[in-house]
C-alpha cells in the first residue's frame, strides 16, 4: 500500500514516519498542496492524505480515478474541502472523526481567556518594558451566559470546561444531545442572550455565512465571538462592520474564510493581498491564529494512528469505520 501525502510540513512526519512503518506502508510526503497542478504526484499511489485547505474538486478526483488510486485519507476531522458527491463509485473517503476535541476546545477557551484579558497585547507590552496597563482592563467569565453552537465532541469538551467557570450555558444544535446538562434554544435566542458566543459546528451549505449582519445585529453588545470550527462560518465583511460598530470586546478567529494558501505558511515577506485579513489584523481586539487548535502532540499522534488505522482499511477494501459519503 503506497500513500502520497499532500502538503506535509515536518511536524507530520514525527508520528507518521515511524507508525507508517509499523503499519507496513510505504509513504511520500510532498511539501506541494494537493491541487490540479500536483495531483500527479499521486500516480502510482493507492491513496492520497490529505489536511484541511486541500481543496479536493470533482476533476481531481476523475484524475486520481484514472491514475488508480482507491481512496482520500483526510487527517482531519471535516470534509467540506472535498467533493465528495463527485467521489461516490470513484474513490473512497476517509477520514479521522475524532482525535482530541479536548485538544481544540482547550484552545478555543485560550482564545477566549487571551481576549478577555488581554494578555496578548499584555506580552507585547512587557517586552519593551512598557508595564502600563492602561487598556487592558478585562472582565470576569464566571456569571456570564454562553452560546454554544454544535454541541458534538468539541463543543462537548468545551461546555465541560466551562462549567467550571460557573456560567450559564444556552446551547443550539438541530440534534440536541438531552444528556447535556445545557440549556436549548433557538439560534436567534441564543444570539441575542449570549456574553460568550463559541462555534462548533462544521461548515455545511446550511451553516456557511451563520454569523452574518442579521445574527451580529441579534448580539449583545460587547459580546466575544470564538471561532475555532470553520472561517466561512462568519462572513468577514459582517464581522469587519460589527467590529468598527464596536459591537464586539474580544474576537478569537483560528479560522479565516480565505486561509487556504497563507495559513500554515510563512508569508511573512510578502505583500498581503486579502484586504480583509488584513484589516482583521489591525484590530487590538481580534486575535487571529493560523488554524492550530487541532496542534498537540496527543492530538497529532491520533490523527496519525487514526490515518493508518484507514489506510489499513482502505487495503483490505473495507468495512470502513470512518467512511465519508
Ligand atoms: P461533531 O460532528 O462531533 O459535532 C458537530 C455538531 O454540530 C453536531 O452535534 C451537529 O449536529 C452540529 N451541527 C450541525 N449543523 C449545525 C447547525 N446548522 N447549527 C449548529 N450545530 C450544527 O464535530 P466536532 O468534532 O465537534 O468538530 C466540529 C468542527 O470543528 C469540525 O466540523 C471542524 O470544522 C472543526 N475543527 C477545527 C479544528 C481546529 O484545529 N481549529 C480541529 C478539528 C475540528
Amino acid at each position: 500500500m503506497k500513500i502520497v501525502f499532500f502538503g506535509t510540513k515536518p511536524y507530520d512526519r514525527v508520528w507518521f514516519e515511524p507508525l507508517s512503518k509499523e503499519y507496513g506502508m510505504e509513504v511520500e510526503f510532498v511539501e506541494s498542496k494537493c491541487a490540479e497542478k500536483s495531483i500527479i504526484l499521486a500516480k502510482g499511489a493507492d491513496a492520497i492524505c490529505v489536511f484541511v485547505n486541500d481543496k479536493i474538486t470533482a476533476s481531481m478526483i476523475d484524475k486520481l480515478y484514472e491514475m488508480g488510486v482507491k481512496g482520500i485519507l483526510l487527517r482531519c476531522a471535516g470534509f467540506n474541502n472535498v467533493d465528495v458527491k463527485a467521489a461516490k463509485d470513484k474513490l473512497v473517503i476517509l477520514r479521522v472523526p475524532s482525535y482530541s476535541p479536548e485538544a481544540v476546545a482547550e484552545y478555543a477557551l485560550t482564545m477566549l481567556l487571551t481576549v478577555n484579558r488581554k494578555t496578548h497585547r499584555a506580552y507585547t507590552r512587557t517586552r519593551d518594558f512598557n508595564m502600563s496597563i492602561q487598556g487592558l482592563l478585562g472582565t470576569n467569565i464566571q456569571g456570564k451566559c454562553v452560546g454554544v453552537v454544535g454541541t458534538g465532541k468539541i463543543g462537548q469538551a468545551m461546555i465541560k470546561l466551562l462549567k467550571g467557570f460557573s456560567v450559564e450555558i444556552l446551547a443550539y444544535d438541530p440534534y440536541p444531545n438531552e444528556k447535556l446538562d445545557v440549556t436549548y434554544v433557538s439560534l436567534e435566542e441564543l444570539m441575542k442572550k449570549s456574553d460568550i458566543i463559541t462555534l462548533h459546528c462544521p461548515l455545511t451549505e446550511d451553516t456557511k455565512y451563520l454569523i452574518n449582519k442579521d445574527t451580529i445585529s441579534l448580539m449583545k453588545d460587547n459580546v466575544y465571538l470564538i471561532n475555532t470550527s470553520r472561517g466561512a462560518l462568519i462572513e468577514s465583511n459582517a464581522l469587519i462592520e460589527g467590529l468598527l460598530n464596536k459591537k464586539f470586546a474580544g474576537v478569537g478567529l483560528d479560522v479565516y474564510e480565505e486561509e487556504a494558501g497563507v495559513f500554515f505558511e510563512d508569508r511573512s515577506d510578502d505583500i498581503i493581498t486579502d484586504e480583509n485579513l488584513a484589516r482583521l489584523t489591525t484590530f487590538p481586539n481580534v486575535l487571529i491564529t493560523s488554524h492550530m487548535g487541532f496542534f498537540t502532540s496527543e492530538a497529532l499522534e491520533a490523527i496519525a494512528r487514526c490515518t493508518m488505522e484507514n489506510a489499513a482499511e482502505l487495503e483490505k477494501n473495507g468495512p470502513y469505520t470512518n467512511e465519508v459519503k
